[in-house]
């Protein structure tokens, strides 16, 4: 199912905006004290850039969200993130501890930071995840804290979660049939995931529920039916993702890429379905509801409409890289200057100019498209 097919490459899509600016590509390096790190004339002749105000890119972005990458392990190995035998997974002492994680996103929330999403790997094989939950919602200044979980410990940690101050929950679910759960996750344990869904219902701060599936042609077709009647039975908000070129395979093909486009079209042949309208622009989910009330599905298509234009996002590895785009080549260290004593100001400024930096856009439908240097449970998707 997942076998290598020729790439098909859509037209340039270069915009003046990239053209015409020059973008700075001097890499920042550390020397072991961090104050040392942060050379003035490195890079920043450009008269826009400021060392205070809201944080945001050298295109006129604010960065609002970050999502945190609490470990590169995972006990699943869905075919389209990870292979059969894992990954080499990080070395313990190069992973951030809670107390790293909440004094970044204690800076970050003083620069303009709003939301917050854990995730990995597979965030709830990190022990005692409530415990960093806990510390980031009690941070002043985050709006949201949510988790992205493939659902496995849910029934187990939900309430945990919910009473340490998580706000939101996606969980990742591609079908809801057995053995094609099996054949994606490599993992035979649906009902598992099933039931941690439905603990999560238990909790009405854990709200809205968002269950997330992979869009993959030849696989999801058939789901279409049962999703939508998912959302329509569950208070989930159902949402397709278009499969992107960062499994850890490197199998991706853009012939397996099922667009949300043709999910609508199928799922409007069963049932009248409303736009409902966008009111964040940097939301990725394009949703919309079932005419009679009963549910909202949405559409998160990086691939053939993609949102780079409004993107607020960046990423921290579960090592302490900022990483400014999911499909970045090159990544800000963060946790060699803290671990070498850099105060609070220094590390802020790290992140500023890491931010500054930020791509422009992603380059999937480009020709020469070149893939991002890690895959994505090694990111944090
Ligand atoms: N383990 C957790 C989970 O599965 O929800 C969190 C990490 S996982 C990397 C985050 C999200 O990335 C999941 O929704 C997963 O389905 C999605 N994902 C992984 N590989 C993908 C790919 N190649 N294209 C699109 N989405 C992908
Ligand atoms: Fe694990 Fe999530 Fe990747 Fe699946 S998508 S292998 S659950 S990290």
């Amino acid at each position: 199912m997942f076998g290598t097919f020729g790439t098909v490459f859509a037209p340039i899509l270069v915009s003046s905006m990239e053209r015409d600016r020059k973008l700075p590509l001097i890499p920042l390096t550390f020397a072991p004290r961090a104050t040392a790190a942060l050379d003035p004339d490195d890079l920043f002749d450009d008269p826009t850039y400021s060392t205070d105000g809201p944080l945001s890119d050298q295109w006129g972005r604010r960065v609002k969200s970050l999502r945190i990458s609490v470990t590169d392990r995972c006990n699943f190995r869905c075919v389209y993130c990870m292979p059969e035998e894992g990954l080499d997974w990080l070395p313990k002492d190069k992973i951030l501890s809670y107390e790293e994680l909440a004094r970044l996103t204690r800076i970050l929330v003083g620069m303009g930071v709003e939301n917050v999403r854990l995730t990995g790997g597979e965030p709830l094989v990190r022990r005692d995840l409530p415990v960093l939950v806990r510390m980031l919602s009690g941070i002043p200044g985050l709006r949201s804290l949510s988790l992205t979980t493939n659902g496995y410990f849910l029934k187990e940690l939900a309430g945990d979660l919910a009473a340490a101050g998580l706000t939101r929950i996606n969980v990742s679910l591609d079908t809801l049939q057995r053995d094609k759960f099996h054949e994606i996750t490599r993992r035979d344990c649906l009902e598992r995931v099933l039931e941690g869904l439905a603990e999560c219902e238990r909790y009405p701060s854990l709200r809205p529920i968002k269950v997330n599936a992979v869009a993959v042609r030849g696989f999801t077709e058939e789901e279409i039916p049962a999703f939508a009647a998912l959302a329509r039975r569950k208070p989930y908000l159902v949402r397709f993702i278009e499969y992107m070129p960062i499994d850890g395979d490197a199998a991706w093909t853009r012939d397996r890429v099922l667009t949300g486009g043709e999910i609508l079209g199928e799922m409007r042949k069963l049932y009248p379905l409303e736009a409902i309208p966008v009111d964040d622009p940097a939301q990725t989910s394009r949703d919309f509801r079932f005419a009679d009330g009963a549910g909202t599905v949405g559409f998160i298509n990086p691939v053939s409409e993609p949102f780079c234009e409004a993107c607020d996002r960046i990423r921290l590895t579960a090592d302490g890289q900022i990483r400014t785009c999911l499909f970045s080549v090159t990544e800000t260290d963060v946790r060699g200057p803290m671990r070498a004593g850099a105060d609070d100001a220094e590390v802020a400024e790290v992140l500023r100019r890491a931010v500054w930096r930020k791509e422009l856009k992603h380059h999937i439908n480009d020709p020469g498209f070149v893939r991002a240097s890690r895959s994505m449970s090694q990111i944090g998707g």
